[in-house]
Formats: C-alpha cells, structure tokens, sequence
C-alpha cells in the first residue's frame, strides 16, 4: 500500500498563513483532482496530529498539489501573498512563527472569522462565495 506523503512529519509543517483559511472552508474539491486529494490528506494530518505548524508566505504541503505552483512559485504569487501577509497580521505573528495546529486555528477563527473579517483579506478569491457557508 502506497504510504501518504502526508503522513505526520518529524519537523513543523509548512503552512501558508491564509490556508488556516482555506482548510477551514474546505468542501472537497479544488483546482484539480491531485489538488483536492492532496488537500483532504493534508487537512487530515493537521487534524489528527494536531502537529507543529510553521507560517510562510512562500509554496507550502497545499501548493505541493496545485497546478498553479511553477516549481515552488505560486502563479499568483502576488495576491496570495497578500492574503498571507494579511492573515500574519490580524494574528499578530510574524512568518516564520511556529505553534500547534489547533491553537493557529483556534486564533484565525476568533480573531478573522468570528470577527468579520474574511471578505477584507481574500474577498477577491475565486472561491470566496462558498467560503463562511
Ligand atoms: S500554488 Fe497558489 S493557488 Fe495553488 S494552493 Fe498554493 S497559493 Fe493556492
């Protein structure tokens, strides 16, 4: 049986800052299949592992399965870059920050959902309409 290249890693997981919002509204499909298989994998380990995650604005476990990574740049690097840059702030971390999966998510739910302000970080995201639903 094929082991998950997604299994828990010895070392934090690398995770742009505005996936703790994409995973949180995650439906099950995206900009391909291998996108979509690759995110419920990832969603899953984060999950049940409750692992280290590390914050980046750069290509991270999600971007390994999207079509729009250009070896290991995003093809809208400015704008999801900003979305990220966003998110760091309204946390009040910096890139680089490491902390545990459920207390990142924990702090983007209060501090940007719950808190209204989703629609100012990544409103013009493609996929924004069925986010918050
Ligand atoms: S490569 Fe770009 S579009 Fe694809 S998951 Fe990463 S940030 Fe999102």
């Amino acid at each position: 049986m094929r082991e998950s290249k997604n299994s828990l890693p010895e070392r934090a997981v690398q995770l742009r800052a505005h996936h703790l919002l994409c995973t949180e509204f995650f439906k099950g499909y995206g900009y391909s299949d291998d996108f979509s298989v690759n995110m419920s994998e990832v969603i899953s380990m984060l999950n049940s592992g409750d692992p280290e995650v590390t914050l980046t604005a750069g290509a991270d476990v999600i971007c390994r399965g999207c079509p729009h990574n250009k070896d290991g740049i995003c093809d809208s690097q400015e704008k999801v870059r900003r979305y990220d840059l966003a998110v760091l702030e309204l946390l009040g971390v910096y890139e680089g920050n490491t902390a545990v999966w459920s207390e990142l998510k924990k702090s983007a739910r209060e501090r940007i959902i719950a808190a209204g302000k989703l629609s100012q970080i990544c409103g013009d995201c493609q996929w924004f309409h069925i986010c918050g639903k």
